[in-house]
């Protein structure tokens, strides 16, 4: 309401500023352009130039000589002052010289100021509105409320409307949401016994589980109307902007209560205010005024806030009193179920054919989220379309799989016949190891076909079922596992290659964690060594320790790595002969099922 006031104040300014610049323009800065061109000279200057030649035209006036003079092929526009020369005339004539006497004007006082004010006043002002427009523009929607709009966008209840239907698995979220639906739903049964239905809810969880989503199915399942805007929208153009956009989508909200207002990543405006480092004001701002309209409304009105973030760590404790965002709703990673039914939710808007293995394409994805599986099956119809089919099939859907974890293969790549075979043996190294072992997640696929994101082959374990606890076996299982490309172009070529780059990382990353986090080394026992990192974005935690201890953790490491390793080296030993039979094989087929491998395995015909 203020800008409104405030705007047409700043047009005045604004065009203060530019009659200054024009008046400035016009009488200091182009006298001294004219004048930096022109060149002063002498009578006699004149005199002998006209003599030598020099001179193309000559114009007169009361007070002074212009004159413009053509020397090496350049031109020259002089002026001199006026001495009665009667001959001058005759002289020119001779010579052959254009001259003319300045016909005295008449100034046009009106032609001149329009030219010298008007004009670009105007131009000014053109741009000017051109300007403020744009700035409109990126406000948003909306823009700026000068003409009486909201901030927000309202999103018709009836307008890409989502319900629950949409939103697979989430079991948990959708119960603690559904007392809110209730609510809006029958506002009275709550009112008669005096309870109040909670004000703010934050959804927490890793990106892509389907926090927008969900708030969007709130407002489908409650029917009212969905105000989504998100945190960085406040802190975004105008300095000063934050604390007003959030005080007009609280007008806009209560007038159309009952409705659901969704502020999405409030940890953009909702961070904690407590560093004495890198305040920024204008976030502070607009986080105390989201506090103060929280606190303002009144709860049993029915504007209810979602909000949502996957970094709840760093959110300000004051946002999270009762009476603000009491409610947390933790959106976590679909697990087996979860990605079977989130599958099946975006396979019903494509054309599939016959029967789809959804269990084992849901296994295949462990730890996938929602979004990922999205993208997966979208991937898959898109392959199914690059066929020639009108229809998904099941290994469409494992390709997209693959090319979402690996990249696409790459058809063309050339490897000689030496690489080639190193990476059959560095694949059914890691293979043969899994097998060996007991109780790890069978081989399902085995391909040295190279793939765009630089694997040259990789070997796929597909677990049974779903897995929550890892033993400190299963850790070191996988650490063997990991081991074993390595291992066998040891044991094969007895030369290492750059190939187990990947595996060294990740294998370092396990051990690491072992002893840092789950307290899985002797050494240590239950020791804490490092704290934080956030829980749904990845990114290492802070080092606890001394650094003399961190030193030794690194030799736990190291130890651990080395151990899994040799245990590799044993295993692939022991089974040298088959080693060679099914590197042989894969080298011929590049790509082998789990059962091809294993039947080699245990001597059977293939
Ligand atoms: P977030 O806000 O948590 O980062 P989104 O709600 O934007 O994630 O989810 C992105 C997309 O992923 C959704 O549009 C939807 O297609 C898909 N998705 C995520 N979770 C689910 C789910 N539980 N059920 C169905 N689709 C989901
Ligand atoms: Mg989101
Ligand atoms: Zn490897």
């Amino acid at each position: 309401m203020q800008d409104q006031k405030k705007n047409p104040r700043s047009i005045w300014y604004y065009y203060a500023i530019v009659f200054l610049v024009v008046t400035l323009i016009r009488w200091l800065i182009m006298p001294m352009i004219m004048s930096a061109q022109v060149k002063v000279t002498n009578y006699s200057e004149f005199i002998n130039s006209v003599e030598a030649d020099e001179v193309t035209q000559v114009q007169f006036s009361d007070t002074e000589i212009k004159y413009i003079t053509e020397k090496d092929g350049k031109m020259y526009l002089c002026k001199t002052g006026v001495v009665d020369n009667p001959q001058l005339p005759q002289m020119l004539q001779e010579k052959n010289i254009t001259y003319t006497a300045e016909i005295p004007e008449t100034p046009n006082v009106f032609l001149s100021l329009l030219f010298s004010y008007g004009l670009p006043i105007l131009l000014f002002s053109l741009i000017g509105r051109r300007i403020i427009r744009n700035f409109r523009g990126k406000m948003g929607p909306a823009g700026l409320s000068i003409h009486g709009q909201g901030t927000a966008k309202v999103y018709k209840p009836d307008e890409d409307k989502k319900t629950f239907k949409d939103v697979a698995g989430q079991e948990e979220a959708k119960e603690s949401l559904m007392e809110i639906i209730d609510y809006l739903n029958n506002p009275i049964k709550y009112q008669e016994v005096g309870a109040q239905c909670p004000k703010g809810v934050l959804l927490v969880g890793p990106p892509g589980t389907g926090k927008t989503l969900i708030a969007k199915a709130v407002a489908g399942e409650a029917d009212v109307p969905f105000f989504p805007i998100s945190g960085s929208e406040f802190v975004e153009m105008f300095v000063g902007r934050g604390a007003a956009r959030v005080r007009e989508l609280f007008e806009q909200a209560n007038k159309q209560a009952p409705c659901i207002v969704f502020i999405d990543e409030i940890d953009t405006i909702g961070k904690r205010r407590d560093s004495q480092f890198s305040t920024n004001d204008e976030r502070e701002q607009t986080l105390n005024q989201l506090l103060t309209e929280m606190d303002g409304f009144e709860g049993n009105k029915g504007v209810i806030i979602l909000a949502a973030t996957n970094r709840p760590e760093v959110l300000d404790p004051a946002l999270l009193r009762p009476g603000r965002f009491d409610r947390q709703v933790r959106m976590e990673l679909p697990d087996l179920k979860g990605r079977e039914a989130i599958l099946e939710v975006h396979l019903n808007r494509v054309k599939t054919a016959g029967d789809i293995d959804v269990n084992f394409v849901a296994r295949m994805t462990a730890g996938a989220s929602g979004a990922q599986l999205a993208n997966i099956v979208n991937e898959a119809a898109l392959r199914a379309v690059r066929m020639g089919r009108n229809s998904v099939t099941t290994s469409d859907l494992v390709e997209s799989v693959e090319t979402v974890i690996a990249g696409a293969e790459k058809k063309n790549a050339i490897l000689s016949k030496k690489e080639k075979e190193i990476v059959a043996y560095h694949e059914i190294g890691h293979a043969l190891v899994a097998a060996k072992q007991s109780g790890s997640a069978p081989v399902q696929k085995i391909t040295i076909i190279p793939r765009t994101s630089g694997a040259l082959g990789y070997t796929m374990q597909v677990e049974e079922g779903e897995k929550s606890l890892f033993s400190r076996e299963d850790a070191l299982q996988r650490l063997e596992v990991l081991c074993g490309g390595r291992a066998a172009e040891e044991v094969v070529f007895d030369s290492i290659t750059t190939g187990a780059s990947n595996d060294i990382e990740k294998a370092t990353e396990i051990a690491r964690n072992m002893v840092t986090r789950y307290g899985m080394s002797e050494k240590f026992g239950m020791m804490a060594l490092e704290t934080g990192g956030n829980n749904y974005l990845g990114g290492g935690g802070q080092s606890t320790c001394s650094p003399e201890t961190a030193r030794l953790v690194d030799e736990e490491v190291r130890d651990i790595i080395a151990e899994a390793y040799d245990g590799a080296v044993k295993t692939l030993k022991e089974n040298r002969e088959k080693m060679n039979e099914l590197a042989g094989y894969l080298l011929e087929k590049e790509t082998i099922t789990g059962d091809e491998f294993m039947k080699i395995l245990e001597g059977k015909a293939v």
